[in-house]
């Protein structure tokens, strides 16, 4: 008998890189996305540019991804850990600039808080770069307050 297939959720990613050919870099880890078994990408929001936030370096491009996976929450974690470090991501201190960040952001209702993992994404109510591209896909899952409350951060759609 083939085992039970694990229910398809749909989970949040943000991406965000601001190193080299950043907007190259975001395109590929999309398709990466959408190639990793278990995962299929549904919809991605325009790039951003976005100043970068406790954080050094050059202006980020930021975008939100919709999936829907089979994969756990930590299995998913782990893929996008695996897409971050294909694009040789170095962790050489906390915020240091990075050729690509991908966080998950929401894993259908879930309420996950572990070591290594926080959902939803314990700082995505106060970034404009999280909130605004998250909005475009899925305008149902950002208040109206949490979009006013970040109308200060400079970021512009490309
Ligand atoms: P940040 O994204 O906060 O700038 P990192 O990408 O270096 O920093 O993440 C640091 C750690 O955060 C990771 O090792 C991961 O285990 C943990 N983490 C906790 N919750 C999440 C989440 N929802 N998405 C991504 N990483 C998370
Ligand atoms: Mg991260």
């Amino acid at each position: 008998m083939k085992p039970a297939q694990r229910p398809e959720v749909t989970a949040y990613v943000a991406l965000g890189a601001n190193l080299g050919d950043a907007a190259q870099t975001l395109r590929d880890a999309l398709h990466r996305l959408d190639h990793t078994p278990g995962l299929r990408l549904i919809h991605a929001s325009s790039l951003y540019r976005t100043a970068p936030i406790d954080s050094s370096g050059p202006d980020y491009l930021n975008a939100v991804a919709e999936v829907s996976t089979t994969l756990t929450a930590p299995a998913l974690l782990a893929a996008l850990q695996a897409i971050e470090l294909a694009h040789g991501r170095e962790r050489p201190y906390r915020n240091a600039p990075r050729t690509l960040d991908l966080d998950l952001l929401l894993y259908g209702d879930a309420r996950i808080e572990s070591p290594a993992l926080t959902v939803p994404h314990p700082r995505m109510g106060e970034r404009a770069f999280v909130l605004v591209p998250l909005a475009e896909i899925a305008p149902n899952t950002v208040s109206p307050d949490a979009l006013l409350s970040v109308q200060g951060q400079s970021i512009n759609r490309i």
